[in-house]
């Protein structure tokens, strides 16, 4: 049994008020709320432990270091990684794939080399490769979509070539809500001898991911999104690619040693981390995963599933609702536009009955280019939502509607 409500007392925020009006947030893909646990580990060790990790003789550093290691290793129980040396602690997705291109594309990328992409990336996965693109001269291909928001399998395949050197898409749409198929795109890439980075930022907090499973060459995710504290996130990379790699900044942690005529750099994971690292949020992001786990991520799967059918079929009975991505395998997020009213007016007419929903081009403006529009407003499901509070979106439109 999914008990929601038992779980929103998790989640001190949901009691608040806005506008008098009870809070109902659908903004959970920009980011979610903390359960208190998330939020406690964070004060615990700053009160109680903190000092700075690695190489420390006293007691709290020590300590220290022991939590922010535990977590990789919960990081990587959660991802069904092999080692912790694959999971690298980075700000977040933008981070994951910032680094990704420029090692990879520093390592194994010239001047008219190939990475296939998706129309539906945010930009995060799209603007990293324009840099290099600019740095290198390399070529960014397009996997094109049909209607309902799927990917072109077929498509997709006849973009490769002798210079396609890694293709990197998201696992599933912050607009579209379609979840790629990215197990068979990965068979499809590597049957070209082709490695795979696969952006899981509305993935990991919505469905189990096992990154040997889909045999993912890279993965990468926010905390934040996934419960977690902000300013910390994973990229997750085989090691055998994470060795060729080149460190992507250099500074203290990712050193082996140092003289002004030749440095040697640390071994994986370090390699990849300069810097005093977000230890306090690495502790938080292992205790975000935990929370997640106990309540099973299949259950929070299949309850933001059957809230995303609710949503559904409410919208299609209140009519003149546009939604935009009806892809077969489809999480919970909901890109819609009612009628003739501009998305901004929408959002901000929500927000005054403590509704918050997204609105604008949710930083895929080619996607939004593909579908010819501006942008939309987005309700995006977490783990505490209701079909109550999907009764009050309902309402809501309703209202705003009647005022136009
Ligand atoms: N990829 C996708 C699909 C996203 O939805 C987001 C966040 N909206 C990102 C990447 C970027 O995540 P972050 O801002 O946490 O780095």
């Amino acid at each position: 049994m999914y008990d929601v409500n038992k779980l929103r007392e998790d989640f001190p925020i949901l009691s608040r008020t806005i506008y008098n009006k009870p809070l109902v947030y659908f903004d959970n893909g920009a980011t979610t709320q903390k359960p208190r646990v998330v939020v406690d580990a964070m004060v615990n060790e700053y009160y109680s432990v903190n000092a700075n990790v690695h190489r420390g003789v006293h007691f709290l550093s020590m300590r220290a270091t022991e939590l922010h290691e535990e977590s990789r290793e919960v990081v990587r129980n959660f991802l069904n990684a092999r080692s912790t040396n694959e999971i690298i602690f980075t700000r977040g997705t933008t981070e994951s794939v910032n680094l990704l291109a420029y090692s990879f594309g520093e390592a194994f990328m010239k001047e008219g080399d190939e990475v296939i992409v998706s129309v539906m990336e945010h930009h995060s996965n799209i603007v990293p490769w324009q840099l290099l693109r600019d740095r290198k001269g390399i070529v960014i291909k397009v996997i094109p979509m049909n209607d309902r928001g799927e990917l072109l399998l077929d498509e997709y395949e006849k973009l490769f070539s002798p210079r396609t050197k890694l293709v990197s898409v998201v696992h599933v749409s912050n607009v579209l809500g379609t979840i790629n198929p990215v197990k068979q795109m990965i068979e499809i890439a590597h049957k070209h001898d082709v490695p795979v980075f696969v952006d899981g930022a509305q993935a990991v907090p919505h469905m189990p991911v096992d990154v040997q499973a889909l045999d993912a060459d890279f993965y990468a995710f926010s905390g934040h999104k996934v419960y977690g504290p902000t300013g910390v996130g994973v990229l997750y990379g085989k090691e055998n690619w994470l060795d060729k790699l080149p460190p992507y900044q250099g500074g203290g942690e990712m050193i082996g040693s140092v003289s002004f005529e030749r440095t040697t750099y640390n071994e994986l994971p370090y390699k990849f981390e300069a810097g005093t690292p977000d230890y306090v949020g690495t502790t938080a992001l292992a205790c975000a995963l935990r929370y997640v786990s106990a309540i099973g991520m299949d259950a929070i799967g299949n309850w933001e599933h059957e809230l995303t059918q609710y949503a559904l079929r409410r919208f299609e009975e209140i009519g003149d609702i546009r939604v935009f991505g009806n892809a077969a395998e489809r999480g919970g997020v909901l890109s819609f536009q009612v009628g003739n009213i501009h998305h901004f007016d929408l959002g901000t007419l929500l927000d005054r009955l403590g509704i918050a929903v997204r609105t604008g081009h949710h930083c895929a403006q080619p996607l939004m280019q593909r579908l010819g529009i501006e942008g939309t407003a987005r309700a995006s499901f977490g783990l505490y939502n209701t079909k109550e509070e999907v009764d009050a979106l309902i309402a809501g439109i309703e209202r705003v509607r009647k005022m136009f």
